[in-house]
């Protein structure tokens, strides 16, 4: 263990930044608190998964998170697809055409193929090398009052208190940290409805087998149409098949479920699902047919059309989907949270940082090298959304699909966080320098 630098750091929210933000910094000698508005840490039973830029950062955070990350990974189950990201189908085909089957139709390649994970079971074995001690629950953060100290208090839906030097809201996509940082009437305050919803849901392997075969269902799948696309991976080291089917509504979120922005998911019936996916492949179909009769729909809310004018002010930062908050359509919004932990814990721990002055002088560098991947992400993230839903002046013509996500995929998975982390040092160090 590091020695202990001199300043302490609230962390808001345990979420999957929270968590890897936590252990990152405590194994650096840095002090924290992570403070969680629910009773306890907790993921949905959904799958997620991982490209090369979060695996290159877990390893960064610290080395059991990369370790438990390889505990609960699955790859795809087919040596010879050990490369593949995702194998992409065309589920629709031309008008009026009924295809049994999807065609495939391209491949995209990674550097590390496909890695999904069950989100509830990485969340574990992370949370079990965070010290309970750091942790406290239904801790909700309402407000954030700066000291004549320097140091700021936080304050909780449950009337206590807190107080750090500085503050990392981790607070995910509807952040309250955020909406502090920048104002109840900035626009960026309320994330937008991207039109799009997700079915989800995780089958077991065997039914999936039968229903597309053995290679759709063991491997990374995408299935392509109009208005619509759905996406399959293997989880729980191949005993069941993540699925999560997305399409696209004309109306606003509230219109269709009848529920305000505050709550992003509403209970549904299978049976809508399958109606939405109407004329799509009978792949398509048969996978939904093996999803829970009782499904929620999760609305695809981002940060696209107002993201926030920085990602940090004085002693308080945002990272994670609080910072950036994507749709999942590049699969990377988790693995981008992970990376700031990264950059913010190499900063956070660089032997120059010693003081609360130092600590803001980190966050100023964390906004400015982190803002334009982050924002960079969801933007690509909504277009490669509409590209798979034959949304874009490609239609559906697979050959300018296939370059521009290849292009895409390798911009936002591909790159060495090691070099990113190095860029900012150097960012850094000149600002402390200048001061
Ligand atoms: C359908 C779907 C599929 C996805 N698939 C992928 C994928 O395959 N790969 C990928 O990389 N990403 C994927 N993502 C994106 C990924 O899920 C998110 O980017 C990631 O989970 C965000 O983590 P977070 O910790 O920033 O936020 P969250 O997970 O939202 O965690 C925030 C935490 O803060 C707590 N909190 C909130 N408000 C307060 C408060 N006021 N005070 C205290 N605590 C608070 C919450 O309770 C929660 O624990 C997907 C997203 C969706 C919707």
């Amino acid at each position: 263990m590091a020695t202990q630098k001199p300043f302490e750091i609230a962390i808001v929210g345990g979420g999957i930044t929270g968590l890897t933000l936590a252990i990152a910094l405590h194994h650096r000698g840095i002090k924290i608190q992570i403070y969680e508005a629910a009773k306890a840490f907790g993921e949905i039973g959904a799958g997620v998964s991982f490209n090369a830029n979060a695996v290159g950062s877990m390893k960064i955070c610290h080395d059991e998170v990369y370790d438990a990350f390889l505990k609960v990974r699955t790859r795809n189950l087919w040596p010879k697809k050990e490369k593949v990201w995702f194998d992409y189908h065309d589920a629709f085909g031309d008008e009026g055409e009924e295809l049994e089957t999807s065609k495939l139709v391209y491949t995209i390649y990674s550097s590390i193929g496909q890695n999904g994970v069950h989100r509830a079971r990485y969340l574990e074995s992370l949370i079990h090398l965070v010290p309970d001690k750091l942790c406290h629950f239904n801790k909700r953060l309402k407000n954030i009052v700066q000291n004549d100290s320097g140091r700021s208090t936080l304050q909780f839906a449950d009337g206590s208190t807190a107080e750090a030097d500085a503050i990392i809201g981790c607070d995910g996509i509807k952040s309250n940290v955020r909406r502090l940082l920048h104002g109840d009437d900035h626009p960026c305050a309320q994330p937008t409805f991207s039109h799009k919803i997700a079915y989800r849901g995780v089958v077991p392997m065997a039914e999936a087998i039968k229903a597309v075969g053995e290679e759709r269902a063991s491997n990374a799948c995408m299935h392509l149409g109009p208005g619509g696309h759905m996406l399959t991976f293997p989880v729980n080291h191949g005993q069941t098949l993540n699925i999560v089917a997305f399409t696209t509504k004309d109306e606003d979120w509230t219109s269709l479920t009848g529920q305000s922005s505050d709550k992003l998911t509403a209970p549904t019936k299978r049976r809508n699902a399958i109606k939405d996916f109407a004329g799509f492949s009978g792949d398509v179909q048969r996978l939904l047919k093996l999803t829970a009769e009782d499904l929620d729909i999760w609305a695809i809310f981002h940060l696209g059309d107002n993201p926030p004018p920085s990602y940090a002010k004085g002693n308080i930062a945002i990272l994670g989907d609080a910072a950036h908050a994507t749709s999942p359509h590049h699969g990377a919004g988790a693995g981008m949270c992970i990376e700031d932990s990264a950059v913010m814990a190499e900063l956070l721990a660089d032997s120059a940082v010693q003081t609360r002055e130092d600590v803001e002088v980190v966050f100023a560098t964390f906004s400015e090298v982190r803002k334009e991947r982050g924002d960079g992400l969801v933007q690509s993230s909504a277009r490669q959304g509409r590209i798979y839903e034959w949304q874009t002046e490609y239609g559906r013509d697979f050959g300018t699909q296939e370059a521009e996500i290849k292009e895409r995929n390798a911009r936002i998975g591909e790159v060495d966080v090691a070099k990113l982390v190095e860029e900012a040092r150097e960012v850094l160090r000149t600002r402390l320098k200048d001061r």
